[in-house]
């Protein structure tokens, strides 16, 4: 049998109960990678983890969930504490995020919903960066590559307002830049997933089923859906993997095209 893309590493994934989390866990297992799945919410691990071990064949690597709230540093600490005994962490996904219900424009958006919006979005991808770094560090490592999800807004604005989102995107996008040169001497690569408007429970949730509201965005799509969370997860292997080697610091963008219109085909 050949091995895996991932044969051998360790991985952490953040949100890894939710849409692209899932799928990302799913696909890195499939590749032999052995997986720490992080997330807030224990029933929703518990669903996930009895999914990937529904659809992936028994491997000899771990597959574990871990309860873990990313605004908090030292919930982050103990999930990468965690993978001491496995020889610390090789990939990073700093994936787990939140859009509220609530967040709006300047005016309407209040104090609170930004700062649990950057709380979640941008310092737990921060905490996620430093505790990867740390722990690449203290395991000799001489690779390691660390995603952060941003979204196709850190790039374009919303006419539909979602501020506290936005913003908080724009900043992973920035922070991850820094970090790639930061670290690029040490072998430590990182990079920012860009998704486009999916179909996850982030988003759909949201939406509901309000026609108006879902016509607004299709409308702009050049394919005229919206994107799978397998869709981003396939990307994020690629990331993950030494076949990636030489990609750091990018916006690496997976929106169907989406960025690169202006009107979209008929
Ligand atoms: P999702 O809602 O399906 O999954 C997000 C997961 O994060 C959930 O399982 C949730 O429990 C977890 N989570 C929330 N707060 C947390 C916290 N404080 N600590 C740990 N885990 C927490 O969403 P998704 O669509 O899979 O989104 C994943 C990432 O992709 C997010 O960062 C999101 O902003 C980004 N994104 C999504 C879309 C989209 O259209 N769905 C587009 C662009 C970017």
């Amino acid at each position: 049998m050949t091995e895996g893309r991932l044969h051998g590493k360790n991985a952490i994934i953040t949100g890894a109960a939710g849409g692209i989390g899932l799928e990302t866990t799913i696909l890195f297992a499939r590749e032999g990678a052995s997986v720490l799945m992080a997330d807030i919410s224990e029933p929703a691990l518990t669903a996930a983890i009895a999914k990937v071990r529904e659809v992936v064949p028994t491997q000899d690597q771990r597959i574990e969930t871990f309860k873990c709230d990313v605004s908090s540093e030292a919930s982050v600490g103990l999930a990468v504490a965690h993978l001491d005994d496995w020889g610390g962490v090789d990939v990073m996904f700093n994936n787990a995020g939140i859009m509220h219900a609530e967040d709006a424009d300047a005016v309407d958006t209040s104090e609170k919903i930004w700062d649990l919006t950057h709380a979640i979005n941008v310092k737990g991808v921060w905490f996620g960066c430093k505790h990867a770094v740390l722990s690449l560090r203290k395991h000799g490592k001489k690779r390691g590559s660390i995603i952060n999800t941003a979204s196709v807004v850190a790039l374009l604005g919303s006419a539909t307002p979602q501020l506290a989102y936005t913003a908080s995107k724009g900043a992973v996008l920035a922070m991850t830049r820094e970090l790639a040169i930061v670290h690029a001497r040490e072998g430590f690569r990182f990079n920012a997933l860009c998704p486009a408007p999916l179909n996850t429970p982030l988003l759909q949730d949201w939406l509901g089923d309000d026609a108006d509201k879902r016509h607004r965005r299709e409308v702009h799509f050049p394919t005229g859906r919206f994107g799978e969370a397998i869709e981003q997860a396939q990307a994020v292997l690629f990331l993950a993997s030494d076949e990636s080697g030489f990609v750091n610091g990018t916006d690496f963008v997976v929106d169907g095209g989406m960025t690169r219109a202006y009107v979209t085909p008929e």
